[in-house]
């Protein structure tokens, strides 16, 4: 099974129109796995941005006032449609992005759970009465929808980065503005088809893609009618964005890199933390915000649990995410593959030994690089500093409980952390001390709907899943009644 030959060539979707940019101007879309044409998008900038704004802002006043029961009503049509295209959605977003099909099926059904669950969450917004200091007044907090959004998604999430931004400022009766990366821009355009079909209102949902981000982000980060950026990349655009939102005091919610440490201790099961390292390193190749960065290991099991892991690594088939059986797919690009071979080549020079591969896979035309495992690391190389975004797990060893926590702490971000251990108290201990937004604790995987997702430091800003994430698309508005 392939996906529509339309969803190769789509065009732009403002104000429940799809159009072309300006002239025509498109840009070409190729396969990470093997460098071949998929298709093109259309090159939009500023023009075609303020045009999706506009719309969003006129579409707000009806979207905003309908019942939360008829804006879920519509979500949840939109869910099924994505469930009825939910094979073709992954078969596109492999052929764009490079994720084995395996991960693409996974990424486009939670995708889909934040469409269905935000729908639900839309029904439970609830205001608030305070107690009044004299009688004759009554005091209500009231939530309301923050206004138009503009959402910029990454390339390595692109189907539920979308959605886990898209389905909760809908639900709480906000419009949208999506701007997708360069490299996955026909998998947004492709749910922009969905959402038409499942029949939003014009205007309440838009995608504007582009070559250069530049325009774009600057049309909707100095339009005063745009309330709100929802932005998830890298920590310097972030940062970047933020300063450029401040004139106008928007809103932001940033989910931002991450340097995950992955703790194994002494009393761990080795089996389940060598499983655990596996899934949370090497999942999407390795280009994750949450996956695990750095292995600290405590020094009795470090050189066991590095060389199971370097067997487990080695044995991960490299190659198309379309072949049956692949684990790792292609780097997103040869800047990304170039970046990891620094990384290692850094660690190498300063004395690591590689134990699994180490190098780009020669004998493949596209951008892969073998799951690479290090030891005798130490904390100032570069894959111990800097998000390395691939395949590469390098271990250090650490002596005692305050030490790994030290270790694990010293960086300037804080998105997720995880631990291995059987020690109840540790546990606890673990989770008190690591300043990360997430912790999983004998758990690699613990991104669910439901439950917060965001970091600390550099990592960001606001939290996205859960309650928390339709908060974010609420205002706080406090009245108080002269009876
Ligand atoms: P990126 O370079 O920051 O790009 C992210 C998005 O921002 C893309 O749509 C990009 O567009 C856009 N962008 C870049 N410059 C912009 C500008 N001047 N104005 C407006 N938009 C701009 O990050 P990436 O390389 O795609 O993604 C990888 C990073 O994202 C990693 O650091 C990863 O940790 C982080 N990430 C974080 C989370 C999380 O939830 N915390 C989740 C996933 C990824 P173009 O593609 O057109 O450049």
């Amino acid at each position: 099974m392939s996906f529509p030959t339309e969803w190769r060539n789509p065009s732009l979707y403002i104000n429940g129109i799809f159009t072309g940019a300006r002239a025509d101007r498109r840009f070409e879309v190729f396969n990470p796995a093997d460098g071949t044409l998929v298709g093109s998008a259309p090159d939009a900038g500023a023009a075609e941005t303020e045009s999706a704004i506009a719309a969003a802002h006129a579409a707000f006043h009806g979207w905003s006032r309908q019942t939360a029961n008829d804006r879920a009503a519509l979500m949840r049509r939109l869910y099924d449609l994505i469930l009825v295209h939910k094979e073709a959605l992954a078969q596109l977003l492999t052929t764009e992005q490079g994720k084995p099909l395996a991960e693409a099926r996974g990424e486009v059904q939670g995708g889909a759970d934040y469409v269905l669950w935000f729908a639900e969450e839309a029904r439970r917004v609830y205001g608030e009465t305070i107690q009044a200091n004299v009688p004759n007044k009554r005091l209500l907090v009231l939530k309301q929808p923050v206004g138009v959004v503009g959402a910029i998604t990454p390339w390595n999430f692109p189907f539920s980065m979308l959605t886990r931004k898209g389905a909760p400022a809908l639900a709480a009766g906000c419009t949208v503005v999506v701007k997708p990366a360069e490299h996955t821009p026909l998998i947004a355009l492709a749910f922009a088809t969905l959402v038409h079909e499942a029949g939003f209102p014009p205007g309440t949902f838009n995608v504007v893609t582009g070559s250069d981000p530049a325009p774009i982000g600057n049309a909707l980060l100095t339009d005063a009618r745009v309330r709100k950026i929802s932005f998830t990349g890298s920590t310097a655009v972030g940062k970047m964005l933020m300063k450029a939102g401040a004139d106008q005091m928007k809103k932001f919610s940033l989910e931002l890199g991450g340097h995950a440490p992955f703790l194994v201790f002494a009393d761990a099961d080795l089996n389940e933390a060598v499983k655990g390292a596996i899934a949370s390193k090497f999942r999407n190749a390795g280009q994750t915000c949450i996956c695990a960065n750095r292995m600290l290991v405590q020094r009795e099991v470090a050189s066991e649990f590095a060389s199971r892991l370097a067997e487990a690594a080695a044995g991960l088939q490299v190659g198309p995410g379309t072949l049956p059986g692949v684990a790792i797919g292609p780097l997103i690009d040869e800047r990304a593959v170039r970046k990891v071979q620094d990384h290692v080549e850094d660690a190498v020079a300063a004395g690591a030994k590689v134990l699994c591969g180490g190098s780009r896979v020669e004998d493949r035309s596209g951008n892969f690089f073998a799951p690479t495992v290090l030891l005798g690391v130490t904390p100032s190389m570069r894959v111990m500093t800097e998000e390395t975004f691939g395949p590469v797990a390098p271990v250090l060893a650490f002596d005692t409980e305050e030490e790994a926590i030290r270790l694990a702490n010293d960086t300037p971000y804080g998105l997720a952390a995880y631990a291995y251990t059987r020690d109840l108290g540790r546990a606890m201990r673990l989770a008190d001390g690591l300043e990360y937004g997430i912790v999983g604790i004998n758990d690699p995987t613990p991104t669910v709907v439901q439950a917060p997702f965001g970091g600390i430091k550099e990592s960001g800003v606001g939290r996205e899943g859960g309650k928390y994430g339709l908060e974010a698309y609420l205002e706080l508005k406090y009245v108080s009644l002269g009876l």
